[in-house]
């Protein structure tokens, strides 16, 4: 007697398949970023308020630090005078999105063609080493560049140092293409931190290197926005203030009336009870003090969680603060459970609204920026006006 033969997958089958509609309904079984776009509104109005009557550059490199470039533009382009990105490309594609305030390009351009495509777009790039002067030459782009000049202070990563500075203003102010009194800007490398001394003296450098300038000046971060108002200049350029991330090393976000704009939460998609003397998960991290229930969260590094949070990092489960126990793996984390009332299918929140992201930056030794930033394409994303 022959056995019927099993269903087998063909190409024609699984074409049959793919032809149909997903009827698969369950996005937030899996880790979410919620984007509260109030929230970001509010943080760019206290942006606006700490700039006196400064004009504002928000900075939405890094795909708007996680939360969607183009989403963040349009949502504060009536709130902001431009914008800031890191690389052309980035640039391009605000333009693409219907953006058409200014937009400063931080890595400016690095040749001929890069320059017309800027000039063609009205991106306003950086020049910040000679190479960059050069590279351009002294041809016209069609459309005139609006260009900004990087002013080193102290930081020294990139930007031209005061003794460079004056000749490379007038090189960069003749070349053919380039409108007019170019713009200059510096960058802070420790406004985020408690000793004043270091970014008030990279102030007074800029002021003393640029005292001939004729054109826009640009000096302030966000933590220097907050913490150092005689900064001056035409412009600032807050970046992580906007996204309600504390700018500074120690306080909260918080005590500035900053909101935090993104969400990470997933699900908790067992509960167990792990016996005392038990170690969990890769390497054993942690090993059970006492008969215990653990909660495991579908969220992992391959989502952006970071794989370095240690045992003890904070997180909420249906709106009770417990820790993360265990390693991070690629996709699921383990939490204590011991105290939390909890059922497979409740919320749990990684940071956001109930738990500030610095807390947990703080934990896994880095800093909300970074957080923000690996949120990987797994991530299920919806925009709301307010949680
Ligand atoms: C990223 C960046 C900013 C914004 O910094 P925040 O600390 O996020 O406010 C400002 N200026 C420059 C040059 C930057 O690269």
């Amino acid at each position: 007697m022959t056995e019927p033969a099993l269903p087998k997958l063909t190409p024609k089958l699984l074409a049959e398949f793919n032809a149909q509609p997903s009827a698969d309904a369950s996005p937030l079984r899996r880790a979410t970023l919620t984007l509260d776009l109030s929230a970001l509104r509010h943080n760019a109005a206290r942006a606006k308020q700490a700039a006196g009557g400064r004009k504002i550059f928000a900075a939405v490199k890094a795909d708007g630090y996680g939360h969607g470039a183009a989403t963040v533009a349009h949502a504060l382009r009536d709130l902001v005078d431009g914008f800031m990105v890191a690389s052309l490309g980035e640039g391009e594609a605000l333009r693409q999105a219907g953006i058409t305030q200014r937009i400063m390009v931080l890595q400016g351009v690095m040749s001929q063609t890069e320059a017309r495509r800027a000039a063609k777009r009205f991106l306003e790039p950086v020049f910040h080493h000679i190479s960059q002067i050069e590279a351009v030459g002294t041809v016209g782009f069609g459309l005139p560049l609006t260009v900004w000049l990087k002013v080193d202070t102290g930081m020294h990563r990139v930007g031209f140092t005061p003794q460079e500075f004056p000749k490379a203003y007038a090189r960069l102010s003749a070349l053919r293409g380039v409108r007019p009194n170019p713009s200059v800007l510096t960058h802070f490398a420790r406004a985020d931190e408690p000793d004043p001394a270091p970014t008030q003296a990279q102030i007074a450098l800029f002021w003393q290197t640029t005292a001939h300038c004729a054109g826009e000046l640009s000096v302030c971060n966000s933590a220097g926005l907050l913490a150092f108002p005689e900064a001056g200049g035409d412009w600032v350029r807050p970046g992580i203030m906007l996204y309600g991330g504390n700018p500074f090393t120690t306080g909260t976000a918080a005590e500035f009336d900053l909101r935090p704009v993104m969400t990470l939460t997933t699900q908790l998609i067992a509960i167990r009870t792990v016996p005392a003397g038990e170690a969990l998960g890769y390497g054993g991290r942690f090993t059970a003090p006492q008969t215990m229930p653990v909660g495991v969260a579908a969220i992992g590094y391959g989502d952006g969680y970071p794989r370095h949070a240690p045992d003890g990092t904070p997180i909420v489960v249906n709106g009770q603060r417990t820790q993360l126990i265990g390693r991070v793996s690629m996709d699921l984390i383990m939490l204590d459970l011991r105290g939390i009332t909890a059922s497979v299918g409740d919320c749990v929140e990684c940071w956001g609204a109930q738990l500030p992201i610095d807390e947990v930056a703080h934990a896994a030794s880095t800093i909300s920026y970074e957080l923000m930033c690996q949120l990987s394409g797994r991530v299920a994303r919806r925009v709301i006006e307010s949680l």
